[in-house]
């Protein structure tokens, strides 16, 4: 093992309130309800998202609808992870041994700096200012790419999806699909303008894009000295690793280069073999609404002339065993990440992945980011949502997100102080505890209706102009009930 564990020099993972809050890209420059109206301006947006999460969502339900099991899968996924949560400190030390034992280096990471840190030294070691990358969120989480350019060494996205957010000098908008807010015809702009090797008469069909990516992606392939990836799953029983994904470029990276090195958030590990079994089930249906994924990569530390013979795990907490420490929070921890909530959530699909501000967008993104940075630098996330439960109903491990978000709003509330609802209702009980208070109140209120046009109030004064910002007040009525009543 190198690096070091934990805050106290041990790998005490459970229950560290400790441990620093999360950094790199789970927060954005704006809130939530900003950014969001920004999204929801963009017509061309709401379009390519509605037709794509619309066209998985059905593929998803056709193949769910296949297994007479699915409900038990569930369970099973769910009751898995619980117990892995439960134990993770034993399983992360079980899987450290079995990675060690197998020739693999496993390094600890407190959070992105560190494991930032970790990597750049690993890749300069080598000698190579070249990497190929597998699709992963995690790395985008600690803001590698950037921490890597910053030290002379490019990280190559494999990844179609990865690859067009990379040439566009974009960011990711969902968890499966990075470049879903795109059409064909951006991405064969994208192309054109960035790749020297794009034939000019490209057209904008997929199959001629996945070409044109295929010839510009395969130099660095067969150049590459060192590949870095994410993990699906670990096993803690054997030290395998385990990445699941569609297009072959994950293979090309775990196996061609020489140095191999799999930054892993520590709750992506899962005690046994037979636990994976569950878990290669549940995700394909609920990501690309395939029965199994195409490619199903697996490696257990190096294997002697056959594949990269240097491989670095690095563990990453950055926040993570924060979130371990609410005890209702910690359920977030279960997300293997598929996006099936992100494809059903009627907020996402209208505003995108962007206005989250967090690489984890959508209903599990609103959980996720301020369990991981703490409530008070994404406090607007939990209200980001209309708490439909269609992100619990999809959902394969059976995250009861809904009820999350209600956990958050409820801590956001606890930790920011008396809110302005919670003193306007002291100034409102106040008031109705007096009949003279209350008739003053009436009186004052009545001055209300000079602000109304057509039964309406459409702009309050602050501090009550939040009440207005989103929906119209209505106007005071020129008689109260006991004026009415005095009068008969
Ligand atoms: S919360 Fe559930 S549905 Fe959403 S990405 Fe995670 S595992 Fe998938």
């Amino acid at each position: 093992m190198t690096g070091e564990p934990g805050v106290t020099g041990e790998p005490t993972f459970l229950g560290l309130p400790t441990a620093p809050p999360g950094v790199g890209h789970l927060r954005g420059s704006e809130p939530f309800p900003a950014a969001a109206r920004r999204a929801l301006a963009d017509t061309q947006l709401r379009r390519n998202l509605g037709k794509a999460t619309s066209t998985i969502r059905a593929k998803r339900a056709r193949v769910v609808g296949e297994l007479p099991d699915w409900e038990a899968l569930r369970q099973a996924g769910q009751q898995i992870k619980a117990d892995t949560m439960r134990h993770l400190d034993r399983y992360l030390e079980q899987l450290e041994a079995q990675v060690t034992a197998r020739g693999g280096v496993v390094h600890w990471a407190r959070d992105a700096r560190e494991a930032n840190q970790i990597v750049t030294g690993l890749v300069r070691a080598t000698g190579a200012t070249e990497a190929v990358k597998v699709k992963s969120i995690v790395t985008d989480e600690i803001g590698l790419n950037e921490a890597l350019a910053s030290a002379g060494i490019h990280a190559h996205e494999t990844d179609l999806a990865e690859l067009i957010v990379q040439l566009g000098r974009d960011r990711p908008s969902h968890i499966l699909v990075p470049a879903i807010h795109r059409n064909r015809a951006e991405i064969r702009e994208i192309f054109l303008r960035e790749m020297a090797d794009a034939d000019p008469g490209l057209t904008d069909s997929p199959a001629a894009l996945a070409e044109a990516a295929r010839q510009h992606l395969r130099r660095v392939f067969l150049s590459a000295r060192v590949g870095i990836s994410g993990a699906n799953f670990a096993i803690a029983e054997t030290g395998t690793l385990c990445v699941v994904e569609s297009e072959g470029n994950g293979r090309m990276c775990l196996t061609l280069p020489e140095v191999l090195i799999t930054v892993m958030g520590i709750e992506k590990v899962l005690p046994s073999w037979a636990d994976l079994g569950v878990f290669l089930q549940l995700l394909p249906r609920s990501s690309t609404g395939e029965r199994m994924n195409p490619y199903t990569s697996m490696w257990t530390g190096v294997t002697p002339g056959d594949g990269p013979q240097q491989f670095h795990l690095v563990l990453l907490d950055n926040g993570r065993t924060a979130a371990l420490a609410d005890q209702a929070g910690r359920e977030a921890l279960h997300c293997i990440r598929c996006s099936a909530c992100l494809n059903v959530c009627p907020v996402y699909e209208r505003v995108g992945g962007h206005a989250y501000g967090s690489v984890y967008p959508g209903p599990i993104g609103a959980v996720l980011s301020p369990l991981l940075t703490g409530i008070e630098d994404n406090a607007s996330l939990p209200y980001a949502s209309s708490l439909c439960g269609a992100c619990y109903d999809a959902c394969p491990v059976k995250i009861d997100i809904p009820s999350l978000l209600v956990h958050l709003r409820a801590r956001h509330v606890e930790e920011s102080g008396p809110s302005p609802e919670a003193v306007a209702m002291a100034a409102a009980a106040w008031v109705m505890a007096g009949p003279a208070r209350y008739r003053a109140g009436q009186r004052a209120g009545r001055l209300g209706r000079l602000l109304g046009r057509g039964g309406r109030i459409r702009r309050l004064p602050p501090p009550v102009s939040a009440w207005t910002a989103a929906r119209d007040a209505p106007v005071p009525p020129a008689q109260t009930f006991r004026e009415w009543w005095r009068e008969r």
